[in-house]
């Protein structure tokens, strides 16, 4: 229907960036076109964030998270489109996007050994499916660091406080303040570029692309013809 060719062979290409590039938009949407796999790391670290309100353990309890999460034994369902996460081999898609998980999900994600055992869960679901375009904070610097493509998205702090209300209106949901949720924007990406393990950065293989002055279409044509481009100068 796409008239998108499938690009041969392996490839792993990750989207890296801060909340509200539209990243995970883009990243399926890039998948799709190129007939490879898509995962969306920040599922993950969300669903922990989740099973820790869920299950009442003090955000403290680092121990406890870990020990929960681990039982929980997260994965995805890969028949779904998008593939949709499971915990206890049930459904999290939807809970994963509530406020209130959304609201705690960086502290969460700053727990170094929560992030090692994502990390090498992650590792594994690319040895499982190696033509992959998967996107979140740390893919091209820690989980990826030999990703043949690397994507770094970025767009000004108000477009993206924008671009969440226009989503929250979208799911049917009235946004607070744009204030708010500018603060909101601005609170994760300190939290997420300061930590100590995995934090955001734009890793030097990486070309930088500033979503603000285009349409998401836009960015996946863009994207598309990179990796094509890229793809096509393949010695061998
Ligand atoms: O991309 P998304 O907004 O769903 O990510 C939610 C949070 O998960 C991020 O703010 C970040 O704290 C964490 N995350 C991460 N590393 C990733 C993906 C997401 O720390 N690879």
């Amino acid at each position: 229907m796409t008239g998108h060719q499938p690009i041969q062979g392996d490839v792993i290409v990750t989207l890296d960036g801060p909340a509200g590039t539209g990243k995970s938009t883009v990243a399926r949407l890039l998948a799709g076109r190129l007939g490879l796999e898509f995962l969306d790391t920040g599922a993950m670290y969300r669903a922990a964030a989740a099973i820790t309100l869920d299950r009442g353990i003090d955000l403290a309890d680092t121990q406890t998270i870990l020990t929960v999460v681990a039982d929980a034994d997260l994965h995805f369902d890969w028949t779904q489109d998008p593939p949709t996460i499971l915990a206890w081999m049930n459904p999290y898609n939807q809970r994963i996007r509530d406020p209130d998980v959304t609201k705690i999900v960086s502290q969460i994600a700053a727990i170094g050994k929560l992030r090692e055992h994502m990390v090498r869960k992650q590792r594994l679901i690319g040895q499982q499916y190696p033509r992959l375009v998967t996107e979140g904070r740390d893919q091209g610097s820690v989980v990826f660091p030999d990703a043949e493509v690397k994507f770094y998205l970025d767009a000004d702090p108000a477009v993206r406080a924008m671009r969440r209300a226009e989503q929250m209106r979208l799911a049917g949901n009235e946004p607070p303040p744009e204030a708010e949720l500018l603060h909101d924007i601005l609170l994760r990406d300190s939290r997420d570029s300061t930590r100590k393990d995995g934090p955001l950065i734009c890793p030097d293989d990486a070309e930088r692309v500033d979503t603000g002055p285009i349409s998401i279409d836009e960015v996946v044509s863009y994207l598309e013809r990179r990796v094509r481009l890229r793809l096509a100068n393949r010695k061998s």
